[in-house]
């Protein structure tokens, strides 16, 4: 079982950056509402999140190391309309078989704490007692100790932390109702407080994309037979070029996909004449029935069951948008 929890890690944790996407949407998916990343030597050292969640009951905790054990879907016909994070249960026995993984917990529940180890994934020590309060903490150590093939093909230290960095503005920009916070090498990086209100959460995000975005955004909010989209759009004018700066989510994961991308540029294209280097910060919701979140391990794509009709009402409505601004 170690050689196909390594073979599944080659798919779900290609770096330092992968396992902060895992745990920090299993923190998510537990209901956190503070969430607290800690990352040593670009992660190669380590990589701590806690979380202030539901946490791990000590009966499931040795399960929660175990493949294809998920909380989140007892069935095919709910992993059709899946709407957590997590479903495939096999990311936490992944990054075990690859590193030194710790997991410390406490539900609401339980007078105590709870710990386990996996080293490497081969031992999982029994749950004992440890002092922690409600939520969880997971650190993982020393990444790909025992695969030195996949330790090589870590870059410097820099370039992994701008991965996790990265990876967590993303995650930063699908829920304002969490806070977050960074450090690298034990210096603060950011704290993101909680934003619920419209001035709080473009403090967010001037803080995560630069405060030239803000000052050139325009906001969005529409709803039309079972889809909707929101969020902002740099104004016309804004013209660094901003490739990094593209944000969609489709029911709060971020994706990347070529028929989103084709109907933004667009739009762009259409109004402003010229479609290069658009800024924007999306997101789509629609009935899970009609998107398929399965397709990758990583969960960066979407199948859309009605392509025609998403990509007409993301055009649309940015045409709109954009439309109105023109001199
Ligand atoms: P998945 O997210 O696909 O269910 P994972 O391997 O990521 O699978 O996690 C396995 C299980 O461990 C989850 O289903 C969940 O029950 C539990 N778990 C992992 N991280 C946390 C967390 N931060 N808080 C509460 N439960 C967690
Ligand atoms: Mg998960």
């Amino acid at each position: 079982p170690q050689l196909i929890n390594q073979i599944a890690a080659g798919e779900v944790v290609e770096r330092p950056a992968s396992v902060i996407k895992e745990l920090v949407e299993n923190s998510l998916d537990a209901g956190s509402s503070r969430i607290e990343v800690d990352i040593e030597q670009g992660g190669a050292k380590l990589i701590r999140v806690r979380d202030n969640g539901a946490g791990i009951h000590s009966d499931d905790l040795a399960l929660a190391l175990s493949r294809h054990a998920t909380s989140k879907i007892a069935s095919l016909a709910e992993l059709e309309r899946v709407s957590s994070m997590g479903f495939r249960g096999e990311a936490l026995p992944s990054i075990a078989s690859v590193s030194r993984l710790t997991i410390a917990t406490r539900t609401e529940g339980q007078s105590t704490g709870w710990s386990i180890t996996g080293d490497g994934g081969d031992q999982v020590t029994a749950p004992e007692p440890s002092a922690h309060p409600q939520g969880t903490t997971i650190e993982v150590r020393d990444l790909f100790y025992n695969t030195p093939a996949r330790r090589k093909f870590m870059r410097a230290e820099k370039t992994e932390f701008s991965h996790i960095e990265t990876q967590l503005k993303r995650l930063a920009l699908s829920r304002f109702d969490v806070s977050f916070t960074l450090t690298h090498n034990r210096k603060e990086v950011f704290t993101l407080p909680l934003a619920e209100q419209p001035l709080e959460q473009e403090r967010r995000l001037s803080g995560l994309l630069g405060s030239s975005f803000v000052e050139q955004v325009l906001h969005l909010d529409r709803e039309q037979a079972g889809l909707s989209l929101r969020g902002w759009i740099a104004k016309p004018v804004f013209s660094r070029s901003q490739a990094d700066m593209q944000y969609f989510y489709v029911n709060g994961r971020m994706i990347r996909d070529k028929l989103v991308s084709h109907a933004v540029r667009q739009a762009f294209q259409d109004v402003l004449f010229h479609g290069r280097h658009p800024a924007f910060v999306l997101y789509l919701d629609l009935d899970p029935m009609q998107v398929d979140v399965n397709v990758h391990p990583a969960k960066h794509e979407v199948r859309f069951r009605d392509s025609r009709m998403v990509h007409g009402f993301i055009y649309r409505t940015l045409h709109h948008v954009l439309a109105e601004t023109r001199p």
